[in-house]
């Protein structure tokens, strides 16, 4: 049985035989590359900001040393595996990681791409067993005009490409690979074999270091050496974190031939690492202030929004975030801001309006008449439901959960909490599901965990910055789960 795909023009069809992917094996070397990096990967806990030993998962001592193994760790860069729950309490701790590598056969170039599970059969146990599943992810040929898919064998053109990634990149990868990847490894020991091959202008493989030490993403390798035209020119100028950090997406327009005619501000770029955000921030307002250039880059496309509608001086808004000591997160409640402005029809022209003196205090106020403006009967059908909700309040010496009682509250918790309880709102007041807010009695006006509700169960639970609760909570939400009563 024989598959059929088209040849590097895109002309005739030739076959391979089918189900191959099942005979390909990850070449040793490959293999020894991976377990080497897997195993030198260290875990972090992000709640508790705590590192441990992959092989024993014990705390790593402040040498980076495993107390247990005694292995030392660089921590690093790319060096840890992000996790998010606390190691004590997960019973199954698995994670994955990505790695791709090039391979060269009669002068055509596949990436594969592996994927490679990590689980542990017993965290708890003083010598866990540490098990690494690898598999074949994906395979792409690549091609003059555009790339194989061979495991689907699905033919993608780089005009194609090109198309789908400027209306959205995001999207466009993960439907190529079938998976977020953000921490894929490129094995660099073969990059010089790419030197007869399609590749051969592009020189990536002088690039070795840089790759070596920095995750990649699969269209900075399949498609922006091949297909975007100022590849090269990133390469000779040794621009790698430009080269290979979504180069694809810049547009050859005025601005940008502006910015690269300017040999100083080059150097400025290359020597402060620019990605393709910071090139976009250069893009508003070129600038040798990494402050504003950080700034700009929190979020560049709520920033263009932002722009859009007030014609804002970004420096200017820098300094207003400055003065008030408002963190560069909140730029996102700025944008929340000036949308309802804009939709409240407030004159966006006016320096109170732009300039707020309390922005979360204005944030709150406009929000409230953004929402009662799109749903007249929302607060009230809220305060109605809270209402019959009141039976299911519960109290001990320590804690009081209740529904929240109206429109403000929600804004409020979602405001104090950081969390996007806000969006539900409409669902809440349709009775969809019930929000409600978990507070300690020494504190009630403060938020302290908020609970949704659906069908008499308790399906989430985030403390401030969406973390999860601990043990000793997730006791007391067992406890008020066991008494809800369902409202009609
Ligand atoms: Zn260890």
């Amino acid at each position: 049985m024989k598959q059929l795909i088209f040849d590097s023009d895109f002309k005739n069809l030739i076959a391979r035989p089918l189900n191959w992917t099942n005979s390909v094996e990850i070449p040793a070397n490959v293999q020894k590359y991976i377990q080497n990096i897997s195993n030198s990967t260290v875990i972090y806990d992000e709640n508790l900001k705590k590192y441990y030993c992959p092989l024993c998962l014990k705390e790593l001592n402040k040498d980076n040393c495993c107390p247990k193994c005694l292995k030392k760790y660089n921590i690093r860069g790319n060096n840890a595996n992000k996790v998010w729950w606390e190691i004590d309490n997960i019973k199954d701790l698995k994670y994955e990681n990505f790695y791709s590598y090039f391979d060269v056969l009669d002068g055509e170039v596949i990436l594969y791409i592996v994927h490679e599970d990590i689980s542990y059969n017993s965290p708890y146990i003083s010598i866990p067993y540490r098990i690494s599943k690898l598999k074949i992810n994906n395979a792409f040929h690549i091609l003059n005009k555009g790339i194989v898919d061979l495991i689907n064998n699905k033919y993608y053109s780089y005009e194609e490409i090109n198309n789908k990634v400027k209306k959205d990149e995001d999207s466009f990868e993960y439907s190529l690979v079938g998976d977020y990847i953000f921490n894929n490894y490129l094995y660099t020991d073969n990059l010089e074999e790419l030197k007869n091959t399609i590749y051969r202008y592009t020189k990536i493989w002088e690039a070795k270091n840089y790759l070596k030490k920095n995750y990649v993403g699969i269209l900075d390798l399949i498609y922006t050496p091949i297909y975007f035209k100022g590849f090269e020119y990133l390469m000779n100028l040794k621009f790698y974190t430009l080269a290979f950090n979504k180069a694809y997406l810049i547009n050859y327009e005025d601005k940008v031939k502006q910015l690269f005619k300017d040999q100083d501000y080059v150097k400025f770029m290359i020597k402060n690492k620019f990605k393709y955000n910071d090139l976009e921030a250069a893009l508003i307002c070129k600038t040798y202030d990494k402050d504003l250039l950080k700034f700009m880059t929190y979020s560049i496309e709520r920033l263009k929004k932002i722009i859009n509608m007030t014609n804002i001086n970004i420096k200017k808004l820098k300094d207003y975030f400055a003065k008030n000591k408002y963190k560069n997160y909140l730029l996102i409640e700025y944008y929340d801001y000036i949308r309802f402005a804009s939709t409240l029809g407030l004159n966006l022209k006016d320096k109170n309006i732009l300039f707020p003196k309390d922005l979360l205090a204005e944030h709150n106020k406009l929000q409230l008449e953004f929402q009662i403006l799109k749903e007249p009967n929302m607060a009230s059908k809220i305060e109605e439901l809270a209402n019959k909700l009141a039976i299911n309040t519960y109290e001990d010496e320590k804690y009081i959960i209740k529904a929240a009682p109206t429109l403000e509250s929600l804004i409020d918790e979602s405001r104090q909490q950081d969390n996007c309880v806000r969006t539900y709102c409409k669902a809440y007041s349709n009775n969809e599901l019930q929000i409600y807010l978990m507070r300690q009695r020494k504190d009630v006006n403060k938020s302290f965990v908020t609970i949704e509700v659906r069908n008499g169960k308790v399906v989430q639970a985030r403390c401030k910055y969406n973390k999860l609760p601990n043990e000793n909570i997730k006791n007391v939400l067992k406890k008020f789960e066991g008494a809800l009563k369902i409202v009609d």
